[in-house]
Protein backbone atom coordinates (compact mmCIF):
# COMPACT_ATOMS: atom_id res chain seq x y z
CA UNK A 1 0.00 0.00 0.00
CA UNK A 2 0.91 3.62 -0.83
CA UNK A 3 2.86 5.07 2.37
CA UNK A 4 1.99 8.59 3.23
CA UNK A 5 5.00 10.74 4.26
CA UNK A 6 4.63 14.13 5.64
CA UNK A 7 7.44 16.42 5.58
CA UNK A 8 7.24 19.65 8.00
CA UNK A 9 9.27 22.69 6.92
CA UNK A 10 11.46 23.27 3.56
CA UNK A 11 14.29 24.34 5.18
CA UNK A 12 18.06 22.84 4.54
CA UNK A 13 17.26 19.74 6.22
CA UNK A 14 13.40 19.39 4.81
CA UNK A 15 13.84 20.29 1.05
CA UNK A 16 17.00 17.92 0.81
CA UNK A 17 14.95 14.66 2.62
CA UNK A 18 12.27 15.93 -0.03
CA UNK A 19 14.38 15.51 -2.93
CA UNK A 20 15.65 12.61 -2.02
CA UNK A 21 13.37 10.57 -0.69
CA UNK A 22 11.51 11.24 -3.86
CA UNK A 23 14.79 10.35 -5.85
CA UNK A 24 14.55 6.80 -4.12
CA UNK A 25 10.78 5.81 -4.00
CA UNK A 26 8.07 5.69 -6.82
CA UNK A 27 4.93 7.66 -6.45
CA UNK A 28 3.31 4.50 -6.54
CA UNK A 29 5.26 3.77 -3.28
CA UNK A 30 5.21 6.84 -1.34
CA UNK A 31 3.19 10.11 -1.57
CA UNK A 32 5.26 12.73 -0.19
CA UNK A 33 3.66 16.25 1.31
CA UNK A 34 6.13 18.94 1.75
CA UNK A 35 4.77 22.10 4.32
CA UNK A 36 6.22 25.17 4.60
CA UNK A 37 4.50 28.37 5.93
CA UNK A 38 6.72 30.56 2.64
CA UNK A 39 6.05 29.65 -0.77
CA UNK A 40 9.99 30.07 -0.97
CA UNK A 41 13.14 28.07 0.36
CA UNK A 42 15.30 30.60 2.24
CA UNK A 43 18.90 30.36 1.95
CA UNK A 44 19.30 31.79 5.67
CA UNK A 45 23.20 31.52 5.63
CA UNK A 46 23.01 34.66 3.53
CA UNK A 47 20.07 36.42 5.69
CA UNK A 48 22.70 39.12 7.12
CA UNK A 49 24.18 39.96 4.17
CA UNK A 50 20.51 41.24 2.72
CA UNK A 51 19.68 42.50 6.50
CA UNK A 52 22.71 45.05 5.83
CA UNK A 53 21.12 45.37 1.81
CA UNK A 54 24.44 43.83 0.81
CA UNK A 55 22.31 41.32 -1.32
CA UNK A 56 18.95 41.82 -2.09
CA UNK A 57 15.83 39.81 -0.90
CA UNK A 58 14.54 37.91 -3.61
CA UNK A 59 17.94 36.73 -4.37
CA UNK A 60 17.93 34.40 -1.15
CA UNK A 61 14.37 33.26 -1.91
CA UNK A 62 13.73 30.15 -4.48
CA UNK A 63 10.62 29.46 -5.05
CA UNK A 64 9.55 25.81 -3.86
CA UNK A 65 7.84 24.68 -6.90
CA UNK A 66 10.51 25.58 -9.32
CA UNK A 67 12.59 22.98 -6.53
CA UNK A 68 10.28 20.44 -6.89
CA UNK A 69 8.85 20.85 -10.29
CA UNK A 70 8.30 17.39 -12.05
CA UNK A 71 9.31 15.49 -9.25
CA UNK A 72 5.83 14.32 -7.55
CA UNK A 73 6.49 16.45 -4.52
CA UNK A 74 3.15 18.01 -3.29
CA UNK A 75 3.89 21.28 -1.75
CA UNK A 76 1.48 22.97 0.75
CA UNK A 77 1.77 26.88 2.13
CA UNK A 78 0.72 26.31 5.34
CA UNK A 79 1.60 26.86 9.23
CA UNK A 80 2.10 23.71 11.14
CA UNK A 81 -0.23 24.71 14.53
CA UNK A 82 0.71 21.16 16.12
CA UNK A 83 2.30 17.80 15.84
CA UNK A 84 0.35 15.00 17.25
CA UNK A 85 2.09 11.86 17.41
CA UNK A 86 -0.06 9.94 19.77
CA UNK A 87 -2.63 9.90 16.83
CA UNK A 88 -0.01 10.28 13.77
CA UNK A 89 -1.00 13.56 12.70
CA UNK A 90 -0.63 17.43 12.28
CA UNK A 91 -2.65 19.83 12.66
CA UNK A 92 -2.19 22.81 10.01
CA UNK A 93 -3.33 26.51 10.93
CA UNK A 94 -6.60 26.54 8.13
CA UNK A 95 -7.32 23.53 10.88
CA UNK A 96 -6.93 20.76 8.60
CA UNK A 97 -5.50 17.82 9.53
CA UNK A 98 -3.05 15.36 7.78
CA UNK A 99 -2.23 11.55 9.06
CA UNK A 100 1.05 9.88 8.00
CA UNK A 101 2.73 7.13 7.89
CA UNK A 102 6.55 8.52 8.36
CA UNK A 103 6.67 12.17 9.61
CA UNK A 104 10.06 14.29 8.82
CA UNK A 105 9.71 17.69 11.06
CA UNK A 106 12.54 19.98 9.75
CA UNK A 107 10.56 23.25 10.96
CA UNK A 108 13.69 24.85 12.72
CA UNK A 109 15.07 26.58 15.63
CA UNK A 110 13.18 30.06 17.14
CA UNK A 111 16.01 32.74 19.44
CA UNK A 112 16.83 32.04 22.66
CA UNK A 113 16.16 35.06 24.81
CA UNK A 114 17.16 33.51 28.32
CA UNK A 115 14.63 35.48 30.34
CA UNK A 116 16.54 38.28 29.43
CA UNK A 117 14.32 41.48 30.52
CA UNK A 118 12.17 43.44 26.90
CA UNK A 119 14.84 41.64 24.72
CA UNK A 120 11.86 40.19 23.05
CA UNK A 121 9.84 43.73 22.65
CA UNK A 122 12.86 45.47 21.99
CA UNK A 123 15.17 43.39 19.99
CA UNK A 124 14.99 42.24 16.16
CA UNK A 125 16.10 38.97 15.20
CA UNK A 126 17.59 37.41 12.08
CA UNK A 127 15.95 34.08 11.25
CA UNK A 128 13.74 34.76 7.99
CA UNK A 129 13.87 36.95 4.47
CA UNK A 130 11.19 38.92 6.22
CA UNK A 131 12.96 39.89 9.48
CA UNK A 132 16.30 40.86 7.44
CA UNK A 133 14.28 43.01 5.61
CA UNK A 134 12.64 44.42 8.23
CA UNK A 135 16.35 45.31 9.71
CA UNK A 136 17.19 46.73 6.38
CA UNK A 137 14.55 48.71 6.48
CA UNK A 138 15.03 50.36 9.99
CA UNK A 139 18.27 50.91 9.41
CA UNK A 140 17.64 52.85 6.39
CA UNK A 141 15.20 54.69 7.91
CA UNK A 142 17.37 55.55 11.01
CA UNK A 143 19.84 57.38 8.76
CA UNK A 144 17.08 59.08 6.98
CA UNK A 145 15.94 60.12 10.24
CA UNK A 146 19.11 61.59 11.51
CA UNK A 147 19.48 64.98 9.40
CA UNK A 148 16.15 66.15 10.67
CA UNK A 149 16.13 64.91 14.25
CA UNK A 150 20.04 64.89 15.45
CA UNK A 151 19.42 61.92 17.90
CA UNK A 152 22.44 60.48 18.03
CA UNK A 153 21.18 57.13 19.19
CA UNK A 154 19.58 56.64 15.48
CA UNK A 155 23.27 56.19 14.28
CA UNK A 156 24.45 53.68 16.93
CA UNK A 157 23.91 49.74 16.32
CA UNK A 158 23.78 47.02 18.60
CA UNK A 159 24.61 43.38 17.82
CA UNK A 160 23.84 41.19 20.84
CA UNK A 161 25.88 38.15 20.31
CA UNK A 162 29.11 37.18 18.84
CA UNK A 163 28.40 33.91 17.92
CA UNK A 164 28.35 32.82 13.90
CA UNK A 165 25.20 34.64 12.57
CA UNK A 166 26.30 37.79 15.36
CA UNK A 167 29.94 38.20 13.79
CA UNK A 168 28.76 37.64 10.39
CA UNK A 169 26.22 40.37 10.42
CA UNK A 170 28.95 42.67 12.21
CA UNK A 171 30.86 42.38 9.39
CA UNK A 172 27.93 43.21 6.56
CA UNK A 173 26.92 46.42 8.28
CA UNK A 174 30.77 47.06 8.86
CA UNK A 175 31.25 47.70 5.45
CA UNK A 176 27.24 48.79 4.76
CA UNK A 177 26.93 51.76 7.12
CA UNK A 178 29.65 54.33 5.91
CA UNK A 179 27.80 53.55 3.06
CA UNK A 180 24.58 54.48 3.92
CA UNK A 181 25.92 57.52 6.20
CA UNK A 182 27.93 58.84 2.75
CA UNK A 183 24.23 58.51 0.72
CA UNK A 184 22.12 60.56 4.05
CA UNK A 185 24.79 63.22 3.98
CA UNK A 186 25.93 62.23 7.05
CA UNK A 187 29.39 62.31 8.53
CA UNK A 188 30.69 58.97 9.24
CA UNK A 189 32.41 59.47 12.60
CA UNK A 190 28.69 59.29 13.71
CA UNK A 191 28.25 56.04 13.31
CA UNK A 192 28.55 53.40 16.44
CA UNK A 193 28.44 49.54 15.65
CA UNK A 194 28.67 47.59 19.15
CA UNK A 195 28.89 43.83 19.75
CA UNK A 196 27.85 42.95 22.86
CA UNK A 197 28.86 39.86 24.41
CA UNK A 198 28.38 38.04 27.90
CA UNK A 199 31.45 35.07 26.99
CA UNK A 200 34.70 36.16 27.39
CA UNK A 201 35.10 36.01 23.36
CA UNK A 202 33.77 35.90 19.77
CA UNK A 203 33.21 32.90 17.40
CA UNK A 204 33.02 30.28 19.83
CA UNK A 205 34.84 27.23 18.62
CA UNK A 206 36.73 28.99 16.01
CA UNK A 207 41.00 28.59 16.33
CA UNK A 208 42.38 31.35 18.16
CA UNK A 209 44.40 32.24 15.46
CA UNK A 210 41.12 32.85 13.17
CA UNK A 211 39.24 34.21 16.20
CA UNK A 212 41.81 37.03 16.31
CA UNK A 213 42.07 37.73 13.15
CA UNK A 214 38.18 38.49 12.83
CA UNK A 215 38.83 40.62 15.40
CA UNK A 216 41.63 42.54 14.08
CA UNK A 217 39.71 42.77 10.66
CA UNK A 218 36.19 44.33 12.78
CA UNK A 219 38.16 46.60 14.30
CA UNK A 220 39.56 47.62 11.89
CA UNK A 221 36.61 48.76 10.30
CA UNK A 222 35.13 50.46 13.71
CA UNK A 223 33.71 47.65 15.39
CA UNK A 224 33.51 48.45 19.09
CA UNK A 225 33.61 44.65 20.76
CA UNK A 226 31.98 44.31 24.31
CA UNK A 227 32.97 40.94 25.37
CA UNK A 228 32.47 39.13 28.91
CA UNK A 229 29.50 41.99 29.16
CA UNK A 230 26.25 40.27 29.54
CA UNK A 231 23.01 41.88 28.59
CA UNK A 232 20.39 42.38 31.55
CA UNK A 233 17.76 44.15 30.00
CA UNK A 234 16.57 45.96 26.97
CA UNK A 235 13.58 49.11 27.19
CA UNK A 236 12.86 51.46 24.65
CA UNK A 237 16.01 52.75 23.36
CA UNK A 238 18.18 51.53 25.78
CA UNK A 239 20.32 48.06 26.25
CA UNK A 240 21.31 47.92 29.96
CA UNK A 241 24.66 45.76 30.53
CA UNK A 242 25.98 43.98 33.74
CA UNK A 243 28.12 46.23 34.07
CA UNK A 244 25.90 48.95 34.73
CA UNK A 245 26.47 50.73 31.75
CA UNK A 246 23.79 51.82 29.31
CA UNK A 247 24.12 52.08 26.20
CA UNK A 248 21.05 54.42 23.78
CA UNK A 249 20.38 53.23 20.91
CA UNK A 250 17.42 52.48 18.19
CA UNK A 251 18.13 49.45 16.59
CA UNK A 252 19.54 45.82 18.73
CA UNK A 253 19.34 43.08 16.37
CA UNK A 254 20.02 39.90 19.11
CA UNK A 255 21.51 36.81 17.50
CA UNK A 256 22.63 35.52 20.89
CA UNK A 257 21.03 32.43 21.25
CA UNK A 258 18.96 29.73 19.20
CA UNK A 259 16.56 27.38 21.12
CA UNK A 260 14.64 24.08 19.18
CA UNK A 261 11.20 25.16 17.77
CA UNK A 262 8.43 24.87 20.44
CA UNK A 263 6.12 22.77 17.90
CA UNK A 264 8.63 19.91 18.55
CA UNK A 265 8.49 20.44 22.72
CA UNK A 266 4.73 20.86 22.82
CA UNK A 267 4.34 17.78 21.16
CA UNK A 268 5.68 15.43 23.97
CA UNK A 269 9.11 14.91 22.00
CA UNK A 270 11.82 14.16 24.46
CA UNK A 271 14.11 17.38 24.64
CA UNK A 272 17.65 18.19 25.68
CA UNK A 273 17.42 22.19 27.98
CA UNK A 274 17.72 24.14 24.70
CA UNK A 275 14.65 22.73 23.36
CA UNK A 276 16.00 20.49 20.21
CA UNK A 277 14.74 16.84 20.55
CA UNK A 278 16.92 13.55 21.19
CA UNK A 279 17.03 11.25 18.41
CA UNK A 280 18.79 7.79 17.51
CA UNK A 281 21.71 6.89 15.62
CA UNK A 282 19.32 7.30 12.72
CA UNK A 283 17.32 10.87 13.52
CA UNK A 284 14.60 8.98 14.63
CA UNK A 285 12.51 10.08 17.41
CA UNK A 286 13.65 7.44 20.08
CA UNK A 287 10.06 6.92 21.58
CA UNK A 288 8.38 7.59 17.94
CA UNK A 289 10.02 5.65 14.97
CA UNK A 290 7.98 6.96 12.11
CA UNK A 291 9.20 10.34 13.21
CA UNK A 292 12.36 11.52 12.09
CA UNK A 293 13.69 14.95 13.63
CA UNK A 294 16.22 16.90 11.82
CA UNK A 295 18.21 20.27 11.51
CA UNK A 296 17.81 23.25 14.03
CA UNK A 297 15.09 21.14 15.52
CA UNK A 298 17.38 17.92 16.95
CA UNK A 299 20.56 17.78 18.35
CA UNK A 300 23.42 15.12 17.39
CA UNK A 301 26.77 14.78 18.91
CA UNK A 302 29.70 15.32 17.34
CA UNK A 303 32.88 13.18 17.53
CA UNK A 304 34.34 14.60 20.96
CA UNK A 305 30.82 13.49 22.15
CA UNK A 306 29.57 17.35 23.05
CA UNK A 307 26.65 18.77 20.73
CA UNK A 308 27.10 19.47 17.43
CA UNK A 309 26.40 23.40 16.55
CA UNK A 310 23.22 23.82 14.46
CA UNK A 311 24.64 24.37 10.86
CA UNK A 312 22.84 24.33 7.32
CA UNK A 313 25.63 21.99 6.54
CA UNK A 314 24.58 19.95 9.23
CA UNK A 315 20.87 20.02 8.55
CA UNK A 316 20.72 19.36 4.94
CA UNK A 317 23.15 16.46 5.61
CA UNK A 318 20.79 14.82 7.86
CA UNK A 319 17.82 15.65 5.44
CA UNK A 320 19.49 13.66 2.90
CA UNK A 321 20.17 10.95 5.55
CA UNK A 322 17.14 10.71 6.58
CA UNK A 323 15.09 10.60 2.88
CA UNK A 324 17.53 7.29 2.42
CA UNK A 325 16.05 6.29 5.70
CA UNK A 326 12.95 6.68 4.62
CA UNK A 327 13.53 4.31 1.58
CA UNK A 328 14.94 1.62 3.68
CA UNK A 329 11.74 1.81 6.12
CA UNK A 330 9.71 1.27 3.03
CA UNK A 331 11.47 -1.05 0.90
CA UNK A 332 13.30 -2.60 3.36
CA UNK A 333 17.49 -3.12 3.41
CA UNK A 334 20.18 -2.20 6.24
CA UNK A 335 20.29 1.23 7.71
CA UNK A 336 23.62 2.92 8.50
CA UNK A 337 24.24 5.34 11.35
CA UNK A 338 24.11 8.75 10.73
CA UNK A 339 27.37 10.46 10.45
CA UNK A 340 27.61 13.91 10.37
CA UNK A 341 30.77 14.74 7.85
CA UNK A 342 31.79 18.34 8.53
CA UNK A 343 34.12 19.67 6.04
CA UNK A 344 34.75 23.21 8.05
CA UNK A 345 33.59 26.39 9.07
CA UNK A 346 33.67 29.50 7.32
CA UNK A 347 32.68 32.85 8.49
CA UNK A 348 32.45 35.92 6.29
CA UNK A 349 33.32 39.20 7.72
CA UNK A 350 31.85 41.66 5.03
CA UNK A 351 32.26 42.05 1.35
CA UNK A 352 35.35 39.75 0.54
CA UNK A 353 36.46 39.30 4.06
CA UNK A 354 36.20 35.73 5.86
CA UNK A 355 37.83 33.70 8.25
CA UNK A 356 37.39 29.63 8.87
CA UNK A 357 38.77 26.17 8.71
CA UNK A 358 38.26 23.37 6.15
CA UNK A 359 39.38 19.74 5.77
CA UNK A 360 40.23 19.86 9.65
CA UNK A 361 42.87 21.89 10.59
CA UNK A 362 43.30 23.94 7.28
CA UNK A 363 43.18 27.62 8.08
CA UNK A 364 41.27 29.95 5.29
CA UNK A 365 42.28 33.31 5.96
CA UNK A 366 40.64 37.22 3.50
CA UNK A 367 39.92 36.52 0.36
CA UNK A 368 40.81 33.00 -0.10
CA UNK A 369 37.92 31.99 2.62
CA UNK A 370 35.54 34.28 1.43
CA UNK A 371 35.81 32.96 -1.95
CA UNK A 372 35.52 29.34 -0.30
CA UNK A 373 32.19 30.51 1.39
CA UNK A 374 30.42 31.26 -1.81
CA UNK A 375 31.92 28.14 -3.51
CA UNK A 376 30.28 26.28 -0.55
CA UNK A 377 26.93 28.16 -1.63
CA UNK A 378 27.20 27.40 -5.50
CA UNK A 379 27.94 23.98 -4.25
CA UNK A 380 24.57 24.06 -2.31
CA UNK A 381 22.61 26.00 -4.97
CA UNK A 382 23.48 23.14 -7.74
CA UNK A 383 22.46 20.10 -5.07
CA UNK A 384 19.41 21.25 -4.95
CA UNK A 385 18.39 22.31 -8.45
CA UNK A 386 18.75 26.26 -7.85
CA UNK A 387 21.25 27.53 -10.16
CA UNK A 388 18.41 28.49 -12.42
CA UNK A 389 15.63 28.18 -10.21
CA UNK A 390 12.68 30.86 -10.15
CA UNK A 391 13.77 33.54 -7.45
C1 LIG B 1 22.44 34.95 9.74
C2 LIG B 1 22.75 33.48 9.76
C3 LIG B 1 23.90 33.01 9.11
C4 LIG B 1 24.19 31.65 9.11
N1 LIG B 1 25.30 31.22 8.45
C5 LIG B 1 25.56 29.90 8.38
C6 LIG B 1 26.66 29.42 7.60
O1 LIG B 1 27.40 30.20 7.02
N2 LIG B 1 26.86 28.08 7.53
C7 LIG B 1 26.04 27.18 8.16
O2 LIG B 1 26.25 25.96 8.03
N3 LIG B 1 24.99 27.60 8.92
C8 LIG B 1 24.73 28.93 9.04
N4 LIG B 1 23.65 29.37 9.77
C9 LIG B 1 22.79 28.37 10.48
C10 LIG B 1 21.82 27.71 9.49
O3 LIG B 1 21.18 28.68 8.70
C11 LIG B 1 20.77 26.85 10.21
O4 LIG B 1 21.44 25.93 11.03
C12 LIG B 1 19.90 26.13 9.17
O5 LIG B 1 19.07 27.07 8.51
C13 LIG B 1 19.04 25.03 9.80
O6 LIG B 1 18.32 24.39 8.78
P1 LIG B 1 16.90 23.73 9.10
O7 LIG B 1 16.46 23.05 7.86
O8 LIG B 1 16.95 22.96 10.36
O9 LIG B 1 15.94 24.97 9.41
P2 LIG B 1 15.56 26.20 8.50
O10 LIG B 1 16.53 26.42 7.42
O11 LIG B 1 15.29 27.31 9.46
O12 LIG B 1 14.17 25.74 7.84
C14 LIG B 1 12.99 25.59 8.59
C15 LIG B 1 11.81 25.77 7.66
O13 LIG B 1 10.61 25.52 8.38
C16 LIG B 1 9.66 26.53 8.09
N5 LIG B 1 8.79 26.63 9.25
C17 LIG B 1 9.11 26.99 10.51
N6 LIG B 1 8.05 26.92 11.31
C18 LIG B 1 7.02 26.51 10.54
C19 LIG B 1 5.65 26.21 10.80
N7 LIG B 1 5.11 26.33 12.02
N8 LIG B 1 4.87 25.79 9.78
C20 LIG B 1 5.39 25.65 8.52
N9 LIG B 1 6.68 25.90 8.23
C21 LIG B 1 7.48 26.32 9.22
C22 LIG B 1 10.51 27.78 7.85
O14 LIG B 1 9.80 28.74 7.09
C23 LIG B 1 11.70 27.18 7.09
O15 LIG B 1 11.44 27.13 5.71
C24 LIG B 1 23.33 30.73 9.79
C25 LIG B 1 22.18 31.20 10.44
C26 LIG B 1 21.89 32.56 10.43
C27 LIG B 1 20.63 33.04 11.13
Amino acid sequence: MIKEIVILGAGYAGLLCALEARKKLSPEEAKITLINKHTYHQLITQLHETAAGARSDRSIRIAIDSLIQGKAIDFRKATVQSIQPEQKQVVLSDESVLRYDYLVVALGSEAEYFGITGLKEHAFILKSVNQARLIRSHIESCFARYPYEQDPALLRFVIGGAGFSGIELVGELADKLPELAKEAGVDEKHVELYNVEAAPGILPGFDTALVDAARKSLQGRGVRFMTGVPIVEVSPGVVHLKTGETIETKTVVWTGGVRGNQLVIDAGFETEPRGRAKVNEFLQSPTHKEVYILGDCSFVLGENGRPLPPTAQLAWQMGSAAGKYLFQDIKGGVKVPFTPNIMGSLASLGRKDAVGQVLKSYKMYGKVAYMAKEASQVRYLAKIGAMFAAR
